[in-house]
C-alpha cells in the first residue's frame, strides 16, 4: 500500500490516526457489534458518539456556553441560504471575496435586501478588502464575510469592524486549523469536508439568543430552532459523518495536544512553502502578503503549459490534486491539519527539482 500526499481543497486528506481508528472500529463499534453506519441514531451508542463529538468541539474551540452546536447537512452552501433565513430582518452587509460569497450573495438576493459593501473582484480577489465603520449600512442586520478563500487563498487576520451588527462568517477552510476567539463572532459554519472530517455534515455554531427568529412558513430543516430544538437529530442525522468529525477532534486534543499546537504546526506548513516560493524565479503567488491563507496556497509559473506539466509530474511523484480551482489556473497546494509536515518538504523538494529542470 502506499498512500499519497493529498493536496486536495476539499474532500481533503485525513489524519492517518482517524482513517486506522475508523477500521479499528468498523465492524464492532463500542461494543455495539456492529459499524457506526448501522446504527440507529436513536441508539444511546449513536447518542454517546453526538454528545462526546460535541464536547470535544466545545473545549477544543473554548466554545461559550451562550453558543449552540448544531449538526447540519447541505454543505457550506445550504447555509448561504439558511443564514438569511434565519437572520435577515432589514437587511446583509456582505464583502466580497471570491467564489463562496458570490453563492452566498446570490442566495442573499433570493431573501431580502442585500448590500455587498466592499469586494476584491478588481484585482482578481488577491486581497481582503478592508472596511470602516461608516462602510456598512445603517439598518443591516449582519456583517458576513468568508474568513478564508479557498480558492483564492485569501484570508482574514483580522475581523471588519461591525458594532452594532452581528458577524457571520464562513470558516470551512480554516476551522481548527488555529486558535479562534468564537465570542467575536454571533454565527460560524464550516462544512466538515476541508479540515473537520468527511463530506455529509457542518458545523454551526451559533449564539443561543439568535435562534427562534427565522421567517414565518420557512422548511423545518431551515431553521435552526428545529436543529436547536432537537440535539440535530429532527430528522436522521449524518451519522458517519458525525462519528468521522469525532475522531478528527479525538485526534487534535489527544494526539496533538489542542488547537494552540496545530496554530503552530498550520504557520510552519505555510511559511515553509511560501518562503520558498517568494525567493524562487520560476514560482509566484500574487496574493497580499497580509493577506495570505494558511491553509490554501496557491502559486503559478507564468506559463500555462507548464502548470500542466507540473500538476502531472506532481502527480506521479505521488504529489496528487494541485491543480489549482478551475476558475483561476495554475496551482494549488491546500495544506490542511492533516498535511504531515513531510508533505510539506516532499512538495518543496519537488519544486526545488522541478524549477531546475525548467527554469530557461
Ligand atoms: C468548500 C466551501 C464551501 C462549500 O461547501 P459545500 O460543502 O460544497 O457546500 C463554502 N465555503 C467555503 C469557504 C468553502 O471552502
Amino acid at each position: 500500500m502506499t498512500r499519497v500526499y493529498n493536496f486536495s481543497a476539499g474532500p481533503a486528506c485525513l489524519p492517518e490516526w482517524v482513517l486506522k481508528k475508523a477500521q479499528e472500529e468498523m465492524l464492532d463499534a463500542h461494543g455495539s457489534g456492529m459499524s457506526v453506519m448501522e446504527m440507529s441514531h436513536r441508539s444511546s451508542e449513536f447518542q454517546e458518539i453526538l454528545d462526546t463529538c460535541k464536547a470535544r468541539l466545545r473545549r477544543l474551540m473554548n466554545i461559550p456556553d451562550d453558543y449552540e452546536i448544531l449538526f447540519c447537512q447541505g454543505g457550506g452552501t445550504m447555509q448561504f441560504s439558511m443564514v438569511p433565513l434565519n437572520l435577515l430582518k432589514h437587511s446583509a452587509d456582505i464583502i466580497n471575496t471570491g467564489q463562496w460569497t458570490k453563492k452566498a450573495i446570490m442566495e442573499h438576493k433570493k431573501l431580502g435586501k442585500t448590500q455587498v459593501i466592499a469586494s476584491s473582484a478588481e484585482d482578481n480577489f488577491t486581497h481582503i478588502p478592508k472596511i470602516k465603520q461608516e462602510d456598512l449600512t445603517p439598518d443591516s442586520d449582519y456583517v458576513y464575510i468568508c474568513e478564508n478563500n479557498t480558492i483564492y487563498g485569501t484570508k482574514y487576520k483580522e475581523l471588519p469592524p461591525h458594532e452594532g451588527k452581528l458577524l457571520v462568517a464562513d470558516l470551512s477552510s480554516c476551522i481548527l486549523s488555529e486558535r479562534t476567539d468564537v465570542s467575536k463572532y454571533d454565527l460560524i459554519f464550516a462544512g466538515a469536508q476541508k479540515n473537520m472530517g468527511p463530506a455529509g455534515v457542518t458545523v454551526v455554531i451559533i449564539k443561543k439568543d439568535l435562534i427562534g427568529h427565522a421567517k414565518e412558513n420557512i422548511p423545518s430543516l431551515l431553521d435552526y430552532k428545529t436543529y436547536a430544538d432537537n440535539d440535530s437529530m429532527y430528522n436522521t442525522p449524518p451519522c458517519y459523518a458525525i462519528y468521522m468529525v469525532g475522531l478528527v477532534l479525538q485526534w487534535l486534543e489527544e494526539e496533538i495536544g489542542g488547537l494552540e499546537e496545530m496554530e503552530k504546526l498550520t504557520r510552519k506548513r505555510a511559511s515553509l512553502l511560501y518562503d520558498y516560493i517568494d525567493q524562487s524565479k520560476l514560482y509566484s503567488n500574487p496574493v497580499a502578503k497580509e493577506d495570505r491563507s494558511y491553509t490554501n496556497i496557491p502559486f503559478v509559473t507564468g506559463d500555462a503549459e507548464l502548470d500542466k506539466k507540473f500538476v502531472k509530474e506532481a502527480n506521479e511523484a505521488g504529489l496528487v490534486n494541485l491543480k489549482g480551482h478551475r476558475t483561476v489556473g495554475g496551482m494549488r497546494a491546500s495544506l490542511y491539519n492533516a498535511m504531515p509536515m513531510e508533505g510539506v518538504y516532499a512538495l518543496i523538494d519537488f519544486m526545488k527539482k522541478f524549477e531546475k529542470e525548467n527554469l530557461a
